[in-house]
């Protein structure tokens, strides 16, 4: 058996999968996101009941928002009674067995690059669009995420100039706290700010989408701008890592027209003649960054 563990700031997802990576058992908790000592504890009493059913000590790979420094420690506003704790070697401390971490959409890439819609790919970036945009490296199977497990945040390099007064857009807050991060135009309620900046009075992604495919002009407007402001992120992507493919996960992506528009709106900011590397939707959805969390564990050295 491995484990996989996908840390959010509400809840806590368990996984138990086979040695064939096949789901066995899910189990949800909430997650104590202010309380380190109950945070530690719920993993701990999670695992070893796992541990009792299955008859083993399995190990274990924990998938969190945020970032891990070079000592260990976390750093994830999300959490913040988990900010500033070595989480990895505690819980491997607390439950005598390695335990592996990794920001969550790193580990989505992880495991959208290992047998998901990136595999068969040499270098594959994984960029989650949802309430937030991030994604992570992956490289002959291994996620490359830099000297502090930074590398893959796409979505707070800023919105070029020429893309803020070509749609004369304001300059938006991030969450983040940095002015002008493509996340505030382009995921979650970046994406809705976008759509009021076009006139359009939508609620969610979903009622956008059905109003450009009626036919609204400001939804339409809304569409268009959307689709270049992605391409010009995703074309820095491409510029910095040149990968063999993108795999797109979140909400966001199950919108049609995201990954059928994406690979035009990314040649439209890359060199003249470049072609973009194919977009694919992820192959497990939601469940690919516990799936990643399982497989960063299965390459643990026992
Ligand atoms: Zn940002």
């Amino acid at each position: 058996m491995i484990y996989g563990i996908d840390i959010g700031g509400t809840k806590i997802e368990f996984v138990a999968f086979d040695d064939a990576l096949e789901a066995v058992e899910r189990r949800r908790l909430a997650t104590p996101a202010h309380d380190y000592g109950a945070f530690t504890q719920a993993l701990t009493q999670l695992i070893e009941e796992a541990d009792a059913r299955f008859g083993g000590k399995a190990p274990v790979g924990l998938g969190m928002p945020g970032l891990t420094d070079r000592e260990g420690r976390a750093l994830c506003a999300n959490l913040p009674g988990v900010t500033g704790h070595k989480v990895a070697q505690d819980m491997a401390q607390r439950l005598g067995r390695p335990v592996a971490m990794l920001n969550d959409t790193r580990c989505f890439a992880l495991s959208e690059a290992r047998g998901g819609a990136g595999e068969g790919h040499r270098v594959v970036f994984g960029a989650i669009l949802g309430t937030g945009a991030a994604g992570g490296l992956v490289i002959d199977g291994h996620v490359e995420d830099g000297h502090r497990g930074l590398a893959g945040e796409y979505g707070h390099l800023p919105l070029p100039a020429a893309l803020q007064q070509t749609y004369d857009l304001p300059i938006l807050t991030c969450g983040c706290g940095l002015p002008g991060c493509f996340e505030a135009y382009v995921a979650g309620e970046g994406l809705i700010a976008l759509a009021r900046c076009f006139g359009a009075d939508v609620a969610d992604s979903r009622a956008l989408a059905a109003a450009w495919r009626a036919g609204d002009r400001a939804a339409l407007a809304t569409r268009d701008a959307f689709l270049d402001i992605l391409g010009a992120s995703f074309a820095n992507i491409v510029k910095l890592c040149d990968p063999d493919i993108i795999v797109l996960g979140g909400g966001l992506s199950l919108i049609e027209e995201v990954c059928a528009g994406l690979p035009a709106a990314i040649a439209g900011h890359l060199f003249s003649g470049l072609a973009s590397p194919p977009v694919v939707r992820a192959k497990f959805g939601d469940s690919s960054g516990v799936r990643g969390a399982a497989i960063l564990a299965s390459l643990l050295e026992p």
